[in-house]
Order: C-alpha cells, then structure tokens, then sequence
C-alpha cells in the first residue's frame, strides 16, 4: 500500500459553527473576558455535565493552579499525583509554595495507583491530584475514600477527559475541583483555554476563585450588580480567558458528540484490528476502556516490551510517514524531579510505562485509509519482528 502524504499525530477538527461564533464575536467586538460566550460556554459545561460551578480560564495549567490557589494549599503541605503526568500538574502545587510527591500508576490504564497514593500519606498531605490519563477517569470511588478517609482535598487533572465518564458522572465533577484544558491537542480546543469546575457547594470557595481570578478583586461581583463598586480584596492574577476565544471553544463544545463518535470509530478500528496480530510475546498492553468508564478517546496508545523495541517500532512508522509517538517523561526522573530530591529509579512502574508507550494518530479527520495504513505498517513491523525472534 502506498501513502504519500505523512499521517499527522493530531489535528483540530473545526467543523461546527467555530467560524460563525468567531466572526460574530469580532464583529460585536466581544473581545474581553467574562463577554457573552464566556458565559454561553460555561453554561454549556455546567448543563451538559452538571458541574455546579465553572470558571473559564486561559490554560489547563491555570485552572490547576487557580483550584491550588482556592484550595489554600501552601508551604508545608504535600501533595500527591502520578509521576506520569504533564508538567503543569506539579507546577500548580510547586507555584503555591507547596510540595509534590510522586506516586506510581496502573500499569494497564496509566492513572494513579490508589494503592500508592495510600502508601505515600504522610502528616503534610493536604490534597491528590488524579490524571485521567488519555479520557479515562481513575478510580476515583478509591481515590476519593482515602481521600475521605484522610482529610484530602481532591483536585482532579481532567485536562484530556471532558466529556468522559464515571459510572454515569462526568470527569471533573468527581473531586472537590476539577481542570479542563482546551489547548489545541486536545479533544476539544480553542487554541490555548481551560476551565475550572468547583464541585464544592460551599459558595465562599466560588468567591475566593473568582475573585483570585479577577487579579484579587471582587469585580465579577460587581459586574453581576451585587455590588457597587469593586475593590482589591487579596492576592491574586488574571486567568480570564479573551471572549473571541471562547466563541471558538463554543463552536467546538456544541460539536461534542460528532467529535467523540468520530474518534470513537477510530479507537474501535485500532482495538480491533490490532487485537489479530499482536501477541503477548512483544505487548505489554494497549488502551482500553475499564469497567463503569466511558471515554473521549483522547488517546489510543500500545505499550510494547521494552524501550528497544518502542524505539525501533516508533522509527519504523517515522520511516513509513506516520506520526505516532511516545508521551510524558516522569516528573520524578526529569531534571527538577532531581532537585526535589527524587531518584530514576524511585518509581520503576512509571519509567517502564513511559518507555515502553506508543500513542496512534487519532483525531476526526484521520481517513480510513490512513487508518488501514497504520495498521497495515504495524502488521508488517510485528511480523517482521516475530519472525526474526524479537
Ligand atoms: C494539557 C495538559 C495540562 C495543561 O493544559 P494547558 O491548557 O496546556 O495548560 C495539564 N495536565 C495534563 C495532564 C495535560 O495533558
């Protein structure tokens, strides 16, 4: 089979009325935060995955650490989250003056290992931060009965997760705060753009977001006409994301499920047919969808045998134009995962997973006959690879 052009690993899809809602926006000049589709996106979260509060943020990374901010996490305190994550996880509680601790993942679905999070509450631990690794939600029933059971406040990373599931309850309405990202890799997107949902129903927490939100004043109040006049309340920045932004954001959301279905079809067609010629001698395991879950099929990924087999394998399909790749180094073993005091081999589950990981290209606009290509060159590599005796 031949393919010229070079498979993509991701690619917005911008199919709705993203062009509309932009054009409209412009032309009433919306162009600052908190303006009309500020308001119609947040709107939508809360209906379509009954999340009691929402705050629309300009990243993923600043709804993580605006909740760490709310939350009151602070020197001294400790929190925990998988290695196996994005930066910007440990960022969040490292800006606040507070400590992350690295626990280990599930070796199958990549998210936090409950255990682990049990094993490593210490006196300090004030919170956990669950990843939803590639749209599918932890164990949060677990999750959050040592967090019950602890005193900890749970935030939930849901960066790759809008629009999944927990038995019946949306991502990110499971914890105590959950993060979104719209950044453009992910599912649903507008560039850079996140959001922050409060699950609390304590309604001086939504205050004290908002109001850290809106560089420490009390402005949003003021602009609901609650009060009269705004003023500077505490510390705080600007995490408003700028309108225009959010009509795009808009446009996507409302194309939620055209979106997931088509990713869906694409993550059945690897599952399928990659289940007929890969064999337990080379594969240690590949996305799934555990029970109570449902996914947005934000990831399709295979962990092979060894970090020499995913090398040579990730080449070959360089090599045939397909962009597949590998993912997060873990925070432990990074370079400031040293300054924190952390050894390599302190978490030899998450250094195996993150070698051994190969993500497939998935997104809506992946053809079928790309699809049937990458599986085509996957065969070829696994066969090959068999038969020499790898
Ligand atoms: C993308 C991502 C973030 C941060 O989102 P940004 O919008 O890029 O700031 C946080 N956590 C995880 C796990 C992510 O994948």
């Amino acid at each position: 089979m031949i393919q010229v052009e070079k498979i993509a690993f991701n690619r917005p899809y911008l199919r709705g009325k993203e062009k509309e809602y932009l054009l409209n926006a412009f032309e009433q000049e919306s162009l600052q935060g908190d303006g009309y589709y500020t308001k119609k996106v947040s709107d939508f979260l809360q209906k379509n995955f009954a999340f009691s509060h929402v705050l629309m943020t300009t990243s993923g990374s600043h709804a993580l650490e605006l909740a760490v901010q709310t939350a009151g996490l602070g020197p001294g305190d400790e929190v925990i989250m998988p290695s196996f994550t994005f930066t910007s996880t440990a960022n969040a509680v490292l800006n606040q003056g507070a400590t992350p601790v690295f626990a280990e993942l599930k070796s199958d679905t990549l998210n936090l290992d409950p255990t682990d999070l049990l094993a490593k509450i210490t006196k300090r631990t004030k919170a956990v931060i669950p990843v939803h690794y590639g749209g599918i939600v932890c164990e949060m029933k677990k999750i959050n009965a040592i967090a019950h059971e602890h005193n900890l406040i749970v935030i939930e990373d849901a960066a790759h997760a809008l629009n999944s599931s927990y038995y019946g309850k949306a991502a990110g309405s499971l914890g105590d705060f959950g993060c979104f990202s719209f950044h453009a890799s992910k599912n649903f997107c507008c560039g850079e753009g996140g959001a922050l949902v409060i699950n609390s129903q304590q309604p001086e927490l939504w205050e004290k977001a908002e109001i850290i939100r809106e560089k420490g004043t009390n402005r949003s109040q003021f602009l609901r006409g609650e009060i009269y006049k705004y003023s500077w309340i505490s510390s705080g920045s600007s995490y408003l994301p700028a309108d225009i932004l959010m009509a795009l954001l808009l446009g996507q959301l409302e194309n939620k499920t055209r979106i997931t279905y088509l990713r869906e079809k694409i993550h059945k067609f690897y599952f399928t047919n990659l289940q007929e010629f890969l064999t337990g001698d080379l594969l240690q395991g590949m996305s799934f969808i555990p029970e109570g879950r449902s996914s947005n099929y934000h990831i399709f990924f295979l962990r092979v045998k060894n970090k020499r087999l995913r090398d040579y394998i990730l080449q070959q399909l360089k090599e045939a134009g397909i962009s597949a790749t590998f993912h997060f180094q873990p925070l432990h073993a990074s370079k400031m995962g040293a300054k924190l005091g952390y050894k390599a081999a302190d978490l030899p589950l998450s250094n195996e997973a993150a070698q051994t990981l190969i993500r497939l290209p998935i997104y809506p606009d992946l053809t079928k006959s790309a699809q049937t290509y990458i599986i085509s060159k996957l065969r070829d590599i696994f066969l090959n690879l068999q038969r020499a005796g790898a």
